[in-house]
């Protein structure tokens, strides 16, 4: 996944209105770095050459500041090594589900879909800890293990990608009321 994917990809979440503002941020793997959106950036107005580089440590390697929600997908890459890009969105209906009481912490949402239940599955829901808390990393990286998309309670959905699933997993549920915010989770 290139530069420039990284680019449309936020400008189709963006557009489609799966994000707004400055929310979410994306990462995909290049090599042994990682590359990931700029803290503060809006996805709708990213440029290939404005790239935060950090290493799998987290460490900032070039480019500008790195997300602060860099720490979640690195706890993503370190539980399913197979995955080449992550995705976290504030997406209007997923925060709004990640709001309700009384959720089944182990599985939020009910498979309504063929395609929520092929693209998602099982989607836990991550206790509340503020935007950038690390605290949060291990147990995303927990839960990751297990299951490819999470949920943040009062925050928002967080998804790994193969590198040329990423718009169609971005997508998910695009035909399922709630669950198509999911895809565009940050
Ligand atoms: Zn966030």
């Amino acid at each position: 996944m290139s530069r420039q994917d990284v680019v449309d990809l936020g400008a189709s979440l963006f557009t489609r209105r799966l994000t707004h503002g400055r929310t979410g941020n994306i990462s995909v793997r290049d090599g042994d770095d990682i590359l990931i959106t700029p803290t503060g950036s809006s996805l709708g107005a990213l440029t290939p050459d404005a790239l935060s580089v950090i290493d799998r440590d987290g460490e900032h390697r070039a480019g500008p500041r790195p997300s602060k929600e860099a720490f979640l997908h690195l706890a993503m890459y370190r539980a399913r090594p197979a995955a080449n890009a992550v995705v976290h969105l504030h997406s209007t209906h997923a925060v709004a589900v990640s709001c309700l009481a009384g959720l089944d912490e182990t599985n939020v949402l009910p498979p309504l879909t063929a395609y929520y239940a092929m693209r998602v599955g099982a989607l836990p829901l991550l206790p509340y800890h503020a935007p950038g808390d690390p605290a949060l990393g291990p147990l995303a990286e927990r839960a990751a293990a297990a299951s490819h998309a999470l949920l943040l309670a009062n925050h928002g959905p967080h998804l790994p990608a193969a590198p040329r699933d990423a718009h169609q997993t971005s997508g998910l549920g695009a035909d399922q009321g709630v669950a198509a915010d999911l895809d565009s989770a940050s």
